[in-house]
């Protein structure tokens, strides 16, 4: 055995360093940091070999005086904090005075600075190499503020070295800690370069609109372009930001940033409310993206749990994610027809200035915003019995009759006298028993009719489900169905929930069902199908549980059967019925398995594809 020795400060530092100091990215997070404690209202970040050789970052904040410049390299240094209160009332991002520590024992770290209140010409520098901190403190030359040099990043430690990724990586994740604070201090500027190529040049955002174009350039302007702006305020909680619409998904949980109270995290609770607002709307397997500000009162919420991890700990957590969820769960549901229609009106105006490269946000235009604040026009139910819609079979089975032609185009003429168009127009055509076509102020709106009938159908019947109770109505010849004996047993020892769900089904022998009623809305589905499928969801869910816990699921089941399935013919009537519908719709611009149920081609983009105007 060897005797015990205590640690030298170099070797105590270097472990440390181990925690604090993982790859280039921690280095510049830590550095960041300090510069935003210090008051900076702009930063410089200077990268060379992703990192590994050279990261300089010059910042404008208070500086160091000259007496504790050499103090600022020891560990367990720090101005920010003196005593237990504050440890328990922490402002800054730093406080346990162990990075710059921990930087230079595994680096060659030069730190130059300005204090605010120093005389003009006094700054001063210290240089520190992987060694113990006693540092020569020498005169330089620099404006109020500090610049910290870190060269060769681990070149004592080639154990860490090694674990060291490719250049392209470790940029990739140093670019990432600058976004990640350059969305959490609008009021600042950062220009981050890497081997002298300009990356980011974020200038201070104050204005919404500056904002939202430094959340674009951060995050890609196909984002914004996609994104409803959010500002919700209830019970002492304020969340603001942008959340991309389901539509906009992302094969990865990567364009997603959350700030509680200006700090970057990362908590189970907060995507766990997230998830669940986009549960009903989102592809599965697909993850959203959005820039997200939770504000509540400080005394409320622990940021310090732990410091890197990003966690927190709420006081009442579940007010947080209720708050969270309600507020996303409406934030979706109201995006409408004319707000996606703005959306993209509002994207023709922006784009990439060829000479700058910058990505310049579009200003509303004036269409935009006449459609809405536009009424919209509501249609006599025409053709449009109960909830079955669009189902009115064709007169002679296929074709339309004279009579209904001449309605159908009486009825487009009535409408295109009106110049008050609504955000989704008027049904012109269908084209190969799949798509609407409807021509709106804008240009061409095609309609994938099946996923958009399915969409209304299920919303209404979720709406019902919770409210009044799906309305049923008796089948005039009931239908004997057989199944399984399981399938029996299942409709059997299930037939409360399904009955509150509309089903009306009853168990007549061991292997045969007898359907009684059904919705409404359903009146013209193929009940069969319909029957058998909902019976295999039941099963597949374990008949203990309750209906009601799946009950969404169920009914999106029975919503997709009740709709108006591809190649039926609709009238001009039905289909104005149906945009109609989509636009009154909650989520209507997404089927209820995350995909677009309707796009627009503008005019412009027509006139783009026949090279007109150019
Ligand atoms: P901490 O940030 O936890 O206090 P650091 O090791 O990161 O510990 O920094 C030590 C001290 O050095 C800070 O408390 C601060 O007083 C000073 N300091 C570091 N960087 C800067 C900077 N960019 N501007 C002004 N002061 C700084
Ligand atoms: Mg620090």
């Amino acid at each position: 055995m060897k005797r015990i020795a205590l640690l030298s400060q170099r070797l105590a530092n270097q472990i440390a360093a181990g925690e604090v100091v993982e790859r280039p990215a921690s280095v510049v997070k830590e550095l960041l940091e300090n510069s935003l404690d210090a008051g900076a209202d702009r930063v410089e970040i200077d990268v060379e070999q992703g990192g590994t050789k050279l990261i300089r970052i010059r910042d404008n904040g208070g500086g160091i005086d000259k007496d504790d410049l050499g103090l600022a390299l020891s560990r367990h240094a720090t101005s920010k904090i003196a005593n237990l209160d504050d440890l328990e009332n922490i402002a800054s991002l730093g406080f346990r005075g162990e990075a710059l520590a921990s930087i230079c024992s595994v680096s060659r770290l030069e730190l130059v600075s300005r204090a605010a209140d120093a005389a003009q010409d006094s700054a001063w520098r210290v240089q520190a190499e992987g060694q113990e901190m006693q540092t020569a403190i020498s005169p330089a030359a620099h404006p109020q503020g500090t610049t910290v040099e870190v060269r060769d990043l681990f070149f004592n430690t080639p154990a860490r070295r090694k674990f060291l990724r490719t250049e392209k990586t470790e940029f990739d994740r140093l670019e990432e800690v600058v976004k990640r604070l350059a969305l959490s201090r609008f009021d600042v500027s950062f220009h981050l370069r890497h081997n002298q190529r300009s990356i980011h040049h974020l200038q201070t955002a104050r204005s919404d609109q500056e904002k939202q174009r430094r959340v674009a350039l951060v995050c890609g302007p196909a984002f914004v372009e996609n994104a409803v702006r959010i500002d919700i305020e209830a019970s002492g909680l304020r969340l603001w930001g942008w959340v991309s619409l389901p539509t906009f998904s992302r094969s990865q949980a990567d364009l997603q940033y959350f700030y509680v109270n200006g700090r970057i995290i990362r908590d189970k609770l907060i995507s766990h409310a997230v998830k669940q607002a986009y549960q009903d709307v989102l592809f599965h397997g697909r993850h959203p993206a959005f820039v997200l500000y939770l504000e509540l009162q400080p005394s409320l919420v622990d940021v310090n749990v732990h410091p890197t991890k990003h966690e927190v700990r709420f006081r009442d957590g579940r007010l947080v994610h209720d708050f969270l969820f309600r507020a996303l769960h409406k934030a979706l549901a109201d995006v409408r027809p004319e707000d996606k229609l703005a959306m993209q009106t509002v994207r023709d105006g922006g784009g990439v200035d060829p000479e700058t490269g910058e990505y310049v946000p579009p200003v509303a235009g004036p269409t935009a915003g006449e459609f809405a604040g536009q009424e919209r026009i509501r249609f006599a139910p025409v053709s449009y019995g109960g909830g079955s819609a669009y189902s009115r079979p064709p007169a002679d089975g296929n074709g339309f009759s004279a009579a209904q032609v001449a309605e159908q185009i009486n009825a487009y003429a009535e409408l295109a006298k009106d110049d008050e168009v609504p955000p989704l127009g008027y049904a012109i055509a269908q084209l190969h028993g799949i798509y609407v076509l409807a021509q709106n102020r804008n240009g061409l709106v095609i309609v994938d009719m099946h996923a958009a009938h399915e969409r209304i159908t299920y919303e209404r019947m979720k709406a019902a489900a919770q409210n009044e109770g799906i309305r049923a109505q008796p089948l005039l010849v009931p239908l004997s169905i057989a199944v399984s004996q399981a399938e029996a047993d299942c409709a059997e020892q299930q037939a409360q929930g399904l009955l509150e769900l509309g089903l009306g089904i009853e168990r007549v022998a061991s292997e045969s069902i007898v359907v009684r009623q059904v919705p409404v809305i359903l009146a013209s589905a193929d009940i069969e199908q319909l029957v058998r499928d909902v019976l295999a969801d039941v099963r597949e869910h374990g008949s203990s549980e309750r209906i009601r816990n799946y009950q969404d699921e169920l009914l999106g089941t029975m919503a997709c059967h009740g709709s108006v399935r591809a190649n039926r013919q609709l009238t001009i009537p039905e289909m104005n019925a149906l945009l109609r519908d989509m636009e009154q719709t909650e989520r209507s611009g997404q089927c209820n398995h995350g995909r677009p149920t309707w796009v627009l081609q503008s005019i412009e983009q027509l006139d783009k594809l026949f090279l007109r105007g150019q």
